[in-house]
């Protein structure tokens, strides 16, 4: 007999890891050994739009894991089904029987495919005596858990009654929640015995060969502990006290609106596929703190991070609350019938980064070359797409999801839905970025827009922003830079008409 722990692609570590440091404590209280269970899943990632990079990342926190577990006498035992579909009947009558147990151990994916794929495999498994017992991880604060006072903006509650709709009230459950969790952490000591070996990792999924592997690889090199080291080297530590003016972590207040450094924890491949856990992270920063402690909010460089952090627990309790906005809906039921635009030219542009929007071009191109973009950027982006090229929210929310190393749906729509006004945020419609603008406050400089777009690297001061209006036309050409795709005043017009007139045809 054994005790299974089955490893998702957003619970890859050891470490702080619910699932399998129950399914340890039950192995050695029966007796018998542990083996942890992989399923690819082509199919899957197919479905739900997976980058080759985050592929590729899957792959290689797997190979860095599998002599860890073996370390702890815990074989990795990968198997791979492409029909999504069959997983829980494969599971149930051929992989489990194979590996000898009736005690499996997973944490709960909230997406709602994988919810289905879990009751399935939950109540097929009971039906042929094995227990599956799917525990809350990926979060501070577990779906439906939290509560806040009466009165708050935002009032969560248990079974999903008042569950909030605003940041502010979920920010204060992840520092009450935190303070009072004991972090789970599997014990050192060997497990009982081996039924099997390790089976092998290939060396990339079918359909999801990784193109640029070794260039995002540097960037981005697998495993907790380069997760670890990263959180060090970030801003969020650099040895100064929190408070201190000069601190990175205090300078982050306002270094995460820009484009031009290192300005925040790039720590978001590593929270997405569950490589460094929400608590391991929190439990770090509050160490900036001399009094131990952490704190949220707008007023400190740490406050404003722990926020951002519990932005990834806010957007998680809204996919599970309202699970159609993982089925492509909009959170606000009435923008459903926005009219949005059918336009392959400005879709291609904008996908290409060729819209003649310097800083919209630079970021686009920054998402197809690494796989990742700053905060901003992914806003001054997406409401490009969605506001000023009248674009459906859907494709972009697509587009970022196939080249994204740290793709995750909740996040991703969250971000998408807020920028299109369509989602939870009280940001009403008629609030559009104005793209100049962003630019010129992200990347004062320009630098950012000159590494990014070459054919505008020569270029000196503001007219990096917008050479178009700014250069005698002649020499505007010899750029080889496409003049702007639509006129942002006209396209910030059409907008508050398209949203004003929801459900009116023009
Ligand atoms: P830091 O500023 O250092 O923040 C620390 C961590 O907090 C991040 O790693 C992330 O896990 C979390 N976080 C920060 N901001 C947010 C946020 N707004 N929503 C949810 N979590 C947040 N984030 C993803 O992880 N995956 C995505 O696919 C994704 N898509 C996005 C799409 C759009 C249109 C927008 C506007 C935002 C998206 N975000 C996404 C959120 C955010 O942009 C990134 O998490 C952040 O830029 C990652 O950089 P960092 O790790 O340096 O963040």
């Amino acid at each position: 007999e054994s005790v299974v722990y089955w490893m998702r692609m957003d619970d890859m570590r050891i470490e702080d890891n619910t699932a399998l440091s129950q399914a340890s404590d039950r192995a050695r209280e029966l007796g018998v050994p542990l083996v942890a269970l992989f399923v690819i899943s082509p199919g899957d990632y197919r479905m739900h739009d997976r980058s080759t990079r985050r592929i590729d990342f899957m792959l290689r926190n797997l190979r860095h894991l599998k002599p860890k577990l073996d370390h702890l006498n815990i074989p990795l035992h990968v198997v791979s089904f492409d029909k999504r579909l069959s997983i829980p009947r494969k599971l149930v009558t051929e992989v489990f029987p194979h590996l000898k147990t009736t005690h499996v151990f997973v944490n709960i994916e909230y997406e709602v495919d994988e919810l289905r794929r879990d009751i399935a495999t939950v109540k097929l498994g009971r039906a042929n005596g094995i227990d599956v017992v799917c525990l809350h991880d990926r979060l501070v604060v577990p779906p439906g858990r939290s509560r806040v006072r009466r009165g708050n903006r935002c009032r969560c509650s248990v079974h999903g009654r008042g569950v909030g709709t605003v940041i502010n009230g979920i920010r204060g459950v992840v520092l009450m929640r935190f303070r009072s969790r004991n972090d789970p952490s599997i014990r050192n000591d060997t497990h009982f015995g081996k039924l099997f070996d390790a089976t092998p990792i290939p060396d990339q999924v079918e359909g999801f060969e990784c193109a640029d592997r070794d260039q995002i690889a540097e960037v981005w090199p697998e495993g907790t502990e380069a997760a670890k080291e990263l959180q060090l080297v970030s801003p969020l530590s650099d040895g100064a006290e929190h408070d201190d003016k000069n601190s990175r972590v205090q300078q982050y207040q306002t270094g995460r609106n820009l484009v031009d450094g290192d300005n925040s924890s790039k720590l978001s491949p590593y929270l997405a596929s569950g490589v460094i856990s929400a608590r391991m992270v929190l439990a770090e920063a509050r160490k900036l703190n001399k009094k131990g402690k952490l704190e949220s909010g707008r007023d400190t460089g740490l406050g404003m991070w722990v926020q951002e952090v519990s932005w990834r627990d806010f957007y998680n309790h809204v996919m599970s609350t309202w699970p159609r906005v993982s089925m492509g809906r909009p959170f606000l039921e009435k923008f459903a019938d926005v009219q949005w635009e059918v336009d392959e030219d400005h879709l291609n542009a904008w996908k290409e980064g060729r819209t003649g929007f310097p800083i919209v071009d630079a970021a686009m191109r920054a998402c197809n070359k690494r796989g990742w973009m700053e905060n901003r950027v992914r806003m001054v982006a997406a409401s490009f797409l969605v506001k000023s090229l009248m674009l459906d929210w859907r494709l972009g929310e697509k587009h970022f999801m196939e080249n994204f190393i740290d793709g995750d749906l909740a996040a991703n729509n969250g971000g998408w839905q807020w920028t299109a006004s369509t989602g939870t945020d009280p940001q009403p419609y008629f609030r559009i970025f104005n793209t100049l603008t962003q630019s010129e406050k992200c990347d004062p400089n320009g630098d950012y827009i000159r590494y990014w777009v070459p054919e505008l690297k020569h270029l000196k001061g503001k007219a990096v922003h917008d050479p178009f209006h700014n250069m005698p036309s002649n020499e505007f050409k010899k750029l080889g830079y496409p003049a702007p795709i639509v006129d942002h005043k006209q396209s910030r017009e059409r907008a508050l008409f398209r949203y004003k007139n929801v459900g009116e045809k023009e």
